[in-house]
Parts: structure tokens; C-alpha cells; sequence
């Protein structure tokens, strides 16, 4: 049985996305494909850091464990350890919400192929304030679904005017969840409620990741 390394694994509330405010247990696995300049979990991609090497029946028990329905499968990138899509089977053939927040640059087919339709996608758009645009794996869009939710993580009003953009350019109104939220400390939230009143942007959430309200910004395992 494949294992698979896991640097934290912790039951907090949903900081983002739509199940926002909700429970969910975080398996957060180690190292990422890209370098994003505002990175906060930048420790979980770095090889020096201590992982716990875990087969998908240890994730299940755990997650099992906790009594609590929804997962998200976390990084890092979760979706560039080998044999993953055997660690998201199990979890939703055991009526788990799962929700795989990825960053944008890996391709999707394989695991919509699994035909799990209790698990979702929240899938990043890295702009320009990420240095990571060029990454984004722009297939993708055709695949999600209207369970599924796009990120934007905007730092300045180029941002924003990319994210309308695209959302425009690949019809993603109505297509899938829209998510805009701040680069902590590079915008106000002001500035991107502003920028959505200008432009009526209807079907677009604002969002503030909620476990940087309730706790330090840098503080692990929230
Ligand atoms: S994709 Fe996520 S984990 Fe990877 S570098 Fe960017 S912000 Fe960090």
C-alpha cells in the first residue's frame, strides 16, 4: 500500500470556500510545484520538514476517527503525490464531503474521472501577484462543475481587472462557485467590494479567510 507524507492533519473550521465556518478535518500533504510570493504554508513544501508517512486506510481511520464529515485534502499540492486518487476514493466511498483545494496548475481529468460526485474541487487562478500565472493549467475550466468553486487571490486592482477577465473569457458565471479574496496585507477587502460594485459582479463571493480573523496569521494547525 502506497504512503503518502503528510505534514499536518487537524480538525478546525473551514477558513474559506463554501463550506466557509463549517468543521472539516485538514489533511495537508507535503511539497508544491510552484513558489507563490505569498505563500503561508511554505514550511509544509520544503523537504527538511518532518512528515508523517501515511497509508490511505491511516488517513481514513484518523479522518474517521474525528466523527467530522468534511475532509480537505490540503499542501502543499495534494494532487502531485502518486497514487492520491486511491487516497480520495476511499475517503468518499465513505460518504465524506471531500474537498481537494488545489492550486490551479495540475490538471483535474483524473480524479473528475472517478466519478465521486461527494468530492469537489476548489481550485486556485494564481494572477499576477502570485508570480505563478504562467503555471495555471487552463483545461481545467471545462471540467469543473457547479459544486466545484474558483479562488482568485487578488494583492492590486490588476488582479482584480485579470479575474473578471477570465471569468468573462471561459464563462464561469454560473459555471462553478467564484471566490475573490485579499493577499493578507497587499489589499483591502474594500478595494475588491469596490472593484465588484463598479463591475456588477453578481454570482462573485467576497472572502476573508476566516482562520486569519480568529487567529494569528501565521499560526499552524487552524
Ligand atoms: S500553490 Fe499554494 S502551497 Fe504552493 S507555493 Fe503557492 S500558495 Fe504555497
Amino acid at each position: 500500500m502506497s504512503k503518502y507524507e503528510v505534514v499536518e492533519k487537524f480538525v478546525s473550521i473551514n477558513g474559506e470556500g463554501t463550506k466557509a465556518g463549517q468543521l472539516a478535518v485538514f489533511i495537508r500533504f507535503k511539497g508544491c510545484n510552484l513558489n507563490c510570493k505569498y505563500c503561508d504554508t511554505k514550511w509544509a513544501n520544503e523537504q527538511e520538514t518532518p512528515s508523517q508517512p501515511m497509508t490511505e486506510k491511516e488517513i481514513l481511520d484518523y479522518v474517521l476517527s474525528t466523527g467530522v464529515k468534511n475532509v480537505t485534502l490540503t499542501g502543499g499540492e495534494p494532487l502531485l503525490r502518486e497514487g492520491i486518487e486511491n487516497v480520495i476514493t476511499v475517503l468518499a466511498e465513505n460518504n465524506l464531503n471531500i474537498e481537494i483545494e488545489t492550486n490551479g496548475s495540475v490538471y483535474l481529468d483524473k480524479i473528475r474521472k472517478l466519478h465521486k460526485e461527494n468530492v469537489t474541487f476548489t481550485m486556485d487562478y494564481k494572477l499576477s501577484c502570485s508570480g505563478m500565472e504562467a503555471a495555471m493549467n487552463l483545461d481545467n475550466f471545462d471540467i469543473l462543475n457547479s459544486n466545484d468553486t474558483v479562488k482568485f487571490v487578488a494583492g492590486c486592482r490588476e488582479d482584480l481587472i485579470k479575474a473578471k477577465q477570465i471569468i468573462e473569457k471561459y464563462n464561469l458565471y454560473g459555471k462553478c462557485n467564484l471566490y475573490i479574496s485579499p493577499v493578507f496585507g497587499m489589499i483591502e477587502p474594500e478595494e475588491i467590494v469596490n472593484f465588484m460594485k463598479e463591475n456588477v459582479m453578481n454570482d462573485v463571493n467576497m472572502q476573508i479567510q476566516l482562520h486569519k480573523i480568529i487567529w494569528s496569521p501565521d499560526k499552524k494547525g487552524v
